[in-house]
């Protein structure tokens, strides 16, 4: 479970506040979108949960941890139980899918029997098998996401954070893509995706917290809320 308590951020240079004093839980194995204009805050409670901002005020608590006092040695150890799926995928050009997916696997210093098994696994289930030796650029764009998706996934995260996920992407592409990370939630991994694409909130019905000036404004289930 993640729970923020009376959320603020303020961007020291500017003094801009980004996060009003934002209450929230997110369960394990909830599918949640956080939506809202460019300048909503949507970015910024991103950062919040990757540890790479700090709130100004309040608390962050993950399974009952609070992230906000974590010592800094330990934040590179709490980034590896989350993944991140990129709006511009951000693969490594220079090797292939598998070694794209492997690699996730080598940094954390899993045994190469492991890696094999679990690249495997992960590659069939984005439905990449038969490109394992393509690289990046021999791919499409949702082909060259699902390897994203294939990376994020591979070391088990407690929750995956997709940023604009089918920013790239047309809209049927955009679909298979939601309908992976749809399969991957219902093996009860927790996924929060900011995005401001309303055709898939619309499609996908999921919980939908809206944000506005740094507020939530909405937070429930259905459709992409209507904007002023
Ligand atoms: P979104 O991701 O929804 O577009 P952001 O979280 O990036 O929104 O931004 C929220 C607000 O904070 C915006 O008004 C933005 O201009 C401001 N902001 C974002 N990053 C910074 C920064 N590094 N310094 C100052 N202000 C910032
Ligand atoms: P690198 O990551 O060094 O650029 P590759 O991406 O080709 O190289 O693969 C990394 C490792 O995984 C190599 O040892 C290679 O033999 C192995 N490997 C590559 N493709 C596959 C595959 N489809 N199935 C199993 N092992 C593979």
């Amino acid at each position: 479970m993640i729970e923020l308590k009376d959320v603020s951020v303020t961007y020291d240079k500017t003094k801009h506040l980004a996060l009003s004093d934002v209450n929230l839980e997110i369960g394990t194995g909830e599918f949640v979108f956080v939506v809202g204009k460019s300048g909503a805050g949507k970015s910024t409670f991103i950062k919040l949960l990757l540890k790479e901002l700090e709130p100004s005020l309040g608390q962050i608590k993950i399974d009952s941890r609070n992230i906000t006092q974590m010592k800094k040695r330990d934040i590179p150890y709490y980034r590896r139980k989350l993944g991140i799926v990129f709006q511009d995928f951000r693969l490594l050009s220079e090797k292939t899918v598998y070694g794209n997916v492997a690699f996730a696997m080598e940094i954390v210093e899993k045994s190469p029997s492991e890696i094999k098994d679990r690249v495997n696994e992960v590659l069939e289930l984005v439905g990449l098998s038969h490109r394992a030796d393509y690289f990046p650029d021999q791919l499409s764009g949702g082909e060259q996401q699902r390897v994203g998706i294939a990376r994020a996934i591979v070391n088990k995260p407690d929750f995956i954070i997709c940023d604009e996920p089918t920013g790239n992407l047309d809209p049927n592409t955009s679909k298979d893509i939601m309908n992976i990370l749809e399969n991957i939630n219902n093996q009860d991994t927790t996924i929060i995706m900011a995005t401001h694409d309303k055709e898939i909130v619309n499609y996908m019905q999921k919980r939908v917290i809206a944000l506005s000036g740094g507020k939530i404004i909405k937070d429930g289930r259905g459709g992409y809320p209507n904007e002023d």
